[in-house]
């Protein structure tokens, strides 16, 4: 295994400042003082790996991620646990599902497969440095963004020869603060089409889905879902979460993995957690049609997204041109979505046993 070199910055933030900066966090603001970096060289492979202060990349102007957008990423959280009545730790969760769909991203963007050792030993060395990042509140979270970007200098159109892989960390608060969001179903803007790169985590996705989440926005809504883009008719996910639907029977269903939506941890571990609870899981097509009309008629009774960042989010309402159905009041998490969360929150937090193996203990010192 590699080793990390650990430099320490000469200037951290003074524990006043950051306990100042955990109380609240928010989302994507707050950055830690230090980032994990490892480089590569078609040469030399993967080397350098390093803890060192965050601050700008030196990337040449002509590099390629900033022409071509070669460029994958990875979120996950690291949160203080209680395994036992009195015990404290800090884990992860499925860590090494982040490693294997970062090693796939960059098979899709042509881009060097970092080992998935190498992943977790580079959240675990920086989280060893920014310990006292860590928040403590009820839901809060080190919230760790993983990367890779091409760099390199020449505008032909392949792959670069290096790369940078770089880990940032990032102190978020908890997500629940909304009842219910609304979601826009855009009919103008597709997210991914059969053979391009929908399932791959990488920026470009996010880039082509800015302006359909404007176009949510303008429309009064939170979010917005995407449809197929050969039918534009079925349902595959939101700009950055799966979705799910809660039918009267009881059941769930999620569109399946065609090779356009992203694999999902948190969809992964709802369907295997659902099954666990005795509640049917199913990975069918859901039909645009359906969802508004189930919603009308009852036979969908709840919808929520998934994903690291918010766990669920509650879907209150779909809106779109025609027209717009809501799950109850619109505003009001409905139960199974709440079952759910409940049990998959409480898994990750050690409130409920782990018969997955999914909660990964840290060691800190
Ligand atoms: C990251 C992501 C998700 C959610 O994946 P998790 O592994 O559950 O966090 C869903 N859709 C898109 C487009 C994503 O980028």
């Amino acid at each position: 295994m590699a080793l990390f070199k650990i430099e320490r910055t000469s200037s951290p933030t003074p524990a006043e400042a950051r306990r100042r900066l955990l109380g609240l966090p928010g989302f994507g603001q707050v950055f830690t003082d230090h980032m994990a970096l490892i480089s590569y060289s078609d040469d030399q492979g993967w080397h350098d790996a390093k803890i060192t202060a965050r601050r700008p990349f030196q990337v040449d102007p002509a590099s390629p991620v900033f022409h071509y957008g070669q460029e994958i990423f990875e979120g996950l959280k690291a949160y203080h646990h209680a395994p036992r009545e009195g015990e404290k730790g800090v884990a992860l969760f499925r860590p090494d599902a982040n490693a294997r769909r970062f090693k796939a991203s960059a098979r899709r963007l042509a881009m060097p497969e970092l080992p998935e050792e190498l992943f977790l030993q580079a959240l675990e060395e920086l989280l060893k440095v920014e310990k006292d990042w860590i928040p403590e509140g009820e839901g809060h979270s080190l919230y760790l963004r993983p990367f890779m970007i091409s760099d390199g200098a020449f505008l032909g159109v392949k792959p670069a020869n290096n790369y940078v892989f770089c880990v940032l960390a990032s102190p978020a608060g908890s997500y629940f603060s909304k009842g219910a969001v609304s979601v826009w179903v855009s009919e103008n803007y597709t997210r991914a089409a059969p053979g391009g790169t929908g399932e791959a985590k990488c920026g470009g996705n996010y880039a082509g889905s800015l302006v359909a989440q404007q176009e949510a926005k303008r429309q009064g809504c939170d979010q917005v879902l995407f449809l197929d883009s050969a039918n534009r008719r079925y349902v595959e996910e939101m700009g950055g979460m799966n979705v799910m639907f809660v039918h009267r029977d009881g059941h769930v269903s999620t569109p399946p993995l065609n090779g356009t939506i992203l694999r999902g941890i948190t969809r992964d571990s709802l369907l295997r957690l659902g099954r666990e609870m005795g509640i049917e899981m199913r990975e069918e097509p859901v039909d645009i049609e359906e969802v508004f009309a189930g919603a009308r008629s009852g036979e969908i009774v709840e919808a929520f997204a998934c994903g690291t960042a918010a766990a669920l989010s509650p879907i209150g309402s779909f809106r779109r041109p025609g027209g717009e159905v809501k799950f109850g009041d619109g505003n009001t998490p409905g139960p199974v979505t709440l079952k759910l969360r409940e049990k998959l929150t409480g898994l990750q937090r050690g409130r409920y046993p782990d018969p997955f193996g999914w909660v990964q203990p840290v060691a800190l010192d």
